[in-house]
């Protein structure tokens, strides 16, 4: 794909995301990988109404080269891809009942959801919970590169997941089966649950 392709990309992804409740407002931030740096959307933007040509283009080590200034957020971003060498892309949501299940108590820190269906085996697998830091605390990079150094989702808590993926789609694809993983999993809370068993997600450990 083309840097002009990917701009696209990003732009109908995002617009797709916002018009369907994923995230709201001006939340959420998307990037892609380029071969010296990232393109990422702008700080303030509303991933329902980007335009491809103001995407904040940020050399290797962030710093601004062309466009709006970059998301707040987007050193997450840059945590990953340096943590992740296949990570081509980055999708990061405040996606409604993964921040809810961001809020729950007493959950397993080292995987917060369990395995309900297939679909979340294979595009999520494994999903750690990182302590809660305030916007913009550096100290997140730090958290959230050494959690993507092994898994390629994680969920911030009480804020929302940061998911990578080898292409957008893929990213995007992983961020959304999260979400409706969340919402299954809240909608099961308090019910007798058969969830798939430790022989059924090893068939499915193909990341
Ligand atoms: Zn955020």
């Amino acid at each position: 794909m083309t840097e002009s392709d990917l701009r696209e990309a990003i732009c109908r992804q995002a617009r797709s995301i916002f018009e369907r409740g994923l995230t709201h407002g001006r939340t959420g931030n998307i990037s892609v990988r380029l071969e010296d740096g990232i393109i990422v959307t702008p700080t303030g933007s509303c991933l329902g109404n980007l335009e491809p040509d103001r995407l904040s283009r940020l050399g290797p080590d962030g710093e601004l080269r062309s466009g709006d200034p970059p998301s707040k957020e987007a050193f997450l971003h840059l945590a990953v891809y340096q943590s992740r060498s296949e990570a081509k892309a980055v999708v990061h949501l405040h996606s409604t009942y993964s921040v809810a299940v961001s809020c729950l108590a007493d959950v397993d820190a080292a995987d917060v959801l369990p395995p309900i269906t297939a679909y979340y085996a294979m595009r999520v697998g494994r999903l750690p919970l990182l302590p809660y830091y305030p916007p913009g605390d550096r100290r997140l990079a730090d958290a959230v590169g050494q959690a993507t150094a092994r898994d390629h989702a994680v969920l911030l808590a009480n804020h929302g997941p940061v998911v990578a993926g080898a292409s957008l789609d893929g990213a995007v694809d992983c961020v959304e089966e999260l979400e409706q993983t969340a919402k299954l999993h809240l909608l099961l809370q308090g019910q007798r649950t058969r969830y798939l068993t430790e022989e059924q997600v090893a068939a499915f450990q193909r990341r």
